[in-house]
């Protein structure tokens, strides 16, 4: 087929099967490409969008997309929400019966199958169908697999190769989120795809805002985190195994949703506890980075480091976890210096270890870093960011800059008259005058320094030391219970009057302020929220009816874009991104009454609305029916009944039983005694099995409240 057929395709078949109305980024790009029988080497982060880039073509090709993927899981996860999306899909693997394969040869030799997922290990018994007779493109994913340079490293990848030289016209589309360059090289060498176009995009994360705090109290802070976004699922990584139990059991006892996984733990409870978490039945997950690879949760909202990871490439892989369907979402890192030394000991004597132990050093200054933190990571991975980023810590609030010698010289002094044996902690309430047992117990009230740090509150001093530290004005000896020590440059500080610049704390006014506003907007989203959380409780439901992820029932984006449109026809659910025709038939309608039921109850909730419900009220008196005022107006029948409701509250003269009778009233009368949970309409709806509207139900609750019936 000619190019120019098919790309009046594209956009079509997009929504259909999709939902989506445009491609992003290099999507229509590589898609073309591989239309046009080019081989390709697509680099993307993740959330990107890559599996699109083979989807399509798989679709709009005669016959069969095979697909090499590394993991069980993820080839489920991907057959799952293409079937969901109405596309004939498959996966192939040595688990399934004799007969599960034949009907899967069956289907391919039919053209009942447009994409066959299969791991490289089980290609040989595909053998019968390698041909162009029936493949007409070869996607590789997790390309980066076939690199023994990469993180990933599979031998079985490396075979791959013979395909290209098997199927020599059949274009390949070899994908990866590892960006380097001698992978890419690798990946071009060894699957034979020398002239491969590349295409590759930025690694930025725009909607991962990034954000790192000093780690005391991680537990208080991690729990006020939460509570903020109580049902955004997410994952705090730790260093130890022990941890993640500890940790997660925290977290239940302040009740949070939260499991455990780490590598000690048994095949069958890992696997549960990834499967709760897939279908948002486990909010939170601590674990070991052992946790996340095969997992395609795209609402994954926020990732919490609560130890420092070892270097920067696991930290950013592992950040991506968050926010695959681009929503925004947060990564929060933990910096201690704990911690470092931590790593340093795991890393010292093995092999590498200048290379690690460089590696760490990077990780540590990106953490105490005083510019912005998304460009020091790209850069790190060769990307130049050009302005700041304004989604990170340090450009929502840069640091201001001022003279801190006197401030160093107090907090060295302390130090050594301490004779450098006591941690931060001590030397902190020494300064500040405290009167605490250990002070008291090993008289530092007499030491000469003790509360000359008095003006200056705890955490701020802590801010500023750990500032010294970084600046190597002193240091931690982690080896003696990590007791401050001085350095060369102490002495230079107290005696040879070199100067110190320190960066002002956060002001206290600011983030109050803030956490105010952040507040308002908390109680607005509230408001504004409850649709999305129906929305969301809706998914769910659907999501265990049918036994798939609930994000494969519709992204959290999706649930975001109905919230703002409420499309309350199939028409305009079909107009909202990522539904697509397949989905609007499956879901469409139960998502549609959803938000009509959340219109109504609003709308009999809402004050403001005296002048509107009179406008109701004069149309009905000239002549309309309810249902021709709710199309006039853009509103639902329901509402306008609760506008009459309204005004007969308000004690307007309305003649209220012309829209229900008095049979009916004590009927809702009855029930509101027998419901428990009778604060919104849809129990009383319920208990009458729906044979009772909402409208009327409405009505009567305001005759019953008015009448004090
Ligand atoms: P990757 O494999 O690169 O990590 P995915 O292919 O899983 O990324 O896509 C990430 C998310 O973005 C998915 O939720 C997907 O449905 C969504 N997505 C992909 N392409 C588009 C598009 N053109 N418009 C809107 N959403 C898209
Ligand atoms: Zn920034």
């Amino acid at each position: 087929m000619q190019i120019e057929v098919y790309q009046s395709k594209l956009l079509p078949t997009l929504k259909k099967y999709f939902g989506y109305d445009s491609f992003r980024g290099q999507q229509q790009e590589i898609i073309e490409s591989v239309l046009q029988g080019h081989d390709n080497l697509v680099i993307m982060p993740t959330g990107g969008g890559k599996s699109i880039c083979f989807q399509m073509p798989a679709l709009l090709f005669e016959g069969l997309t095979l697909v090499i993927s590394p993991l069980i899981a993820l080839m489920k996860d991907q057959v799952d929400g293409l079937n969901a999306n109405g596309i004939p899909a498959a996966y192939f693997n040595s688990s399934q019966s004799s007969t599960e394969q034949l009907e899967i040869f069956k289907k391919v030799g039919t053209e009942d199958l447009k994409l066959l997922y299969v791991a490289p290990e089980s290609l040989s018994a595909l053998r019968d169908i390698l041909d162009k007779k029936y493949i007409s493109c070869i996607a590789i994913d997790e390309a980066h697999c076939i690199s023994s340079w990469g993180h990933d490293f599979r031998p079985s990848y490396q075979e791959l190769g013979f395909l290209k030289k098997q199927l020599p016209t059949v274009p390949v589309i070899a994908l990866t989120a590892t960006a380097d360059k001698a992978t890419r090289e690798d990946i071009v060498k060894q699957l034979n795809i020398a002239h491969a176009e590349e295409f590759i995009s930025s690694f930025d994360r725009k909607n991962i805002s990034l954000e790192v705090r000093p780690a005391n109290d991680r537990i208080t802070q991690i729990i006020k985190f939460i509570n903020k976004k109580p049902k955004d699922s997410g994952i705090v990584y730790c260093l130890s195994r022990k941890s993640t139990e500890q940790i997660a059991d925290k977290l239940r006892a302040k009740g949070i949703n939260a499991g455990a996984y780490h590598a000690g733990l048994s095949f069958d409870k890992r696997s549960e506890v990834q499967e709760e978490f897939i279908f948002d039945k486990v909010q939170v997950v601590c674990a070991t980075v052992a946790f996340g690879m095969g997992i395609d949760k795209s609402n994954v909202r926020w990732v919490i480091h609560y130890n420092m990871p070892k270097n920067i490439e696991g930290y950013y892989q592992e950040i991506g976890r968050a926010g695959r369907d681009g929503l925004d979402s947060k990564a929060l890192l933990f910096h201690s210096y704990g911690d470092v030394i931590q790593l340093r000991k795991f890393i010292d004597g093995t092999t590498n270890e200048d290379v690690q132990l460089a590696k760490l050093e990077r990780m540590k200054e990106f953490s105490e870093a005083t510019i912005c933190r998304r460009k020091i990571l790209l850069s790190y991975f060769g990307e130049l960011l050009a302005e700041n980023c304004g989604n990170c810590d340090v450009c929502k609030n840069p640091p201001t800059y001022f003279d801190g010698t006197l401030i160093a010289q107090k907090a060295l002094s302390a130090i050594k008259r301490l004779k450098e044996s006591e941690g931060t902690g001590v030397v902190i309430d020494v300064l500040r005058g405290a009167r605490n047992m250990t002070i008291l117990n090993k008289n530092y009230d007499k030491v000469k320094t003790y509360g000359v740090g008095k003006d200056i509150s705890w955490r701020d001093w802590q801010h500023y030391i750990n500032q010294l530290i970084q600046q190597g004005a002193c240091e931690i000896a982690f080896h003696r219970n990590n007791a401050l020590q001085l350095t060369e440059f102490s002495s230079k500080i107290l005696f040879e009057k070199a100067k110190v610049s320190l960066t002002k704390p956060i002001l206290i006014d600011k983030t109050k302020k803030k956490a105010k506003k952040e507040k308002v907007k908390a109680a607005k989203d509230a408001k504004t929220g409850d649709l999305f959380d129906r929305l969301r409780q809706l998914r769910y439901k659907i999501s265990q009816e049918q036994k798939i992820p609930a994000y494969l029932v519709f992204g959290d984006a999706t649930l975001k874009a109905m919230e703002m449109a409420k499309p309350l026809t199939k028409e305009d659910m079909l107009n909202t991104s990522g539904v697509g025709q397949r989905k609007l038939e499956v879901y469409g309608q139960r998502f549609i009454d959803e938000i009509k039921a959340f219109l109504d109850e609003q709308g009999g909730s809402s004050r403001k609305k005296g002048n509107t419900a009179k406008t109701s009220y004069e149309l009905y008196k000239a002549g309309l029916s309810v249902e021709d005022i709710a199309e006039r107006r853009g509103l639902t029948p329901t509402t306008i009944y609760s506008h009459f409701a309204k005004l007969y509250q308000d004690g307007e003269s309305i003649d209220i039983y012309q829209f229900i009778s008095k049979e009916e009233v004590a009927k809702i009368l009855k029930a509101k005694g027998e419901l428990d949970n009778a604060e919104t309409l849809k129990p009383y709806y319920d208990h009458f099995n729906g044979d009772i509207d909402y409208f009327k139900i409405r009505l009567a609750l305001t005759v019953i409240k008015k009448e004090k019936l």
